[in-house]
């Protein structure tokens, strides 16, 4: 991605290097930390780098499903001295992203007022380790998230770390994704889909609220999609980029994961779209560059 004459996003809140605010936590489940170690510990690299995708993107995930208020995936903690472990996250890579926030910014204020809104845009909370947040405390583990009691989006720096280091030079726009994608979460919470879903999801057995939120996860993948286009617009796009996105997307589909994983699928266990759902809705967003085009939650079959 070609980010030079962009301007960086004043959005931006640097904690990088800051001592965890002497908190420790337990996660309440405990249940996805235990499934990341063993998976990861039996996965050769591909599959690694499949999982911290995964994890990169379902942060968001955590940030709608398990980290809002009402919800107790980080309410239990106790106090405790932790030490910062650094900050991985450098300076030229904390300019990239707050350039492509800026980027999201122009792209959704002009989307928003093509429809009548105001957009009010989100923050950027680069950290180390975790940190305090309005929807309890945001760990590592959690990977990038949407927290919508603040409206801030979290990046902890080792998760970007082990993303550059992983997918190289090929990785800067699956990471211009990954915030696309947690801003698609934010501009959702603007339109006021996002309290719409847990209102709903309240009242859905587990099956039920696993494809609804399938649905949200694609919709946010669409708004993904469309700030590509806008981006590719601009002249700003470099081949391979799509494709990289796409893989992304591709890499994170519920079916590839558990296909990693187990050697087979439970559809029902599905929360974020199977691969080639997620694929289709981020070029759906490509194709069509609007809001318009992206509601996953009237089609019969996202
Ligand atoms: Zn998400």
């Amino acid at each position: 991605m070609k980010l030079d004459d962009l301007r960086q996003s004043k959005n931006i809140e640097d904690r990088r290097g800051q001592p965890s605010s002497g908190i420790n936590y337990r996660q309440a489940s405990g249940g996805s930390n235990l499934l990341f170690s063993l998976l990861f510990s039996r996965l050769g690299w591909k599959g690694k780098l499949v999982l911290i995708l995964v994890f990169l993107l379902f942060g968001g995930m955590s940030g709608l499903g398990n980290l809002l208020p009402g919800s107790t995936s980080y309410n239990q903690y106790q106090s405790s001295q932790v030490t910062t472990s650094g900050t991985n996250i450098s300076d030229q890579d904390a300019i990239f992203m707050s350039k492509v926030l800026g980027s999201t910014e122009d792209f959704w204020t002009q989307e928003f007022a093509n429809n009548g809104y105001t957009y009010d845009a989100p923050t950027l909370v680069f950290y180390s380790d975790q940190t305090q947040t309005g929807c309890g405390i945001g760990s590592s583990q959690a990977g990038p998230f949407y927290c919508s009691a603040d409206q801030k989006i979290y990046i902890d720096t080792t998760f970007y770390q082990e993303l550059s280091n992983r997918y190289n030079a090929a990785g800067d726009f699956a990471m211009a994704y990954v915030i696309a994608h947690e801003v698609g979460h934010h501009v959702q919470n603007e339109l006021g889909i996002l309290g719409a879903y847990h209102q709903k999801r309240a009242k859905l057995s587990d099956k039920e609220g696993n494809a609804l939120n399938v649905r949200l996860e694609l919709q946010a993948d669409y708004y993904a999609g469309a700030w590509a286009k806008y981006v590719e617009g601009q002249g700003l796009l470099e081949v391979g980029d799509i494709e990289e996105a796409m893989n992304a997307a591709h890499a994170v589909g519920d079916d590839t994961l558990q296909q990693e994983a187990y050697g087979r699928t439970v559809p029902d266990s599905f929360t974020h779209g199977t691969s080639a759902q997620r694929k289709k809705w981020f070029d759906l967003g490509y194709t069509h560059g609007d809001l318009a085009h992206g509601d996953t939650f009237s089609v019969a079959n996202p």
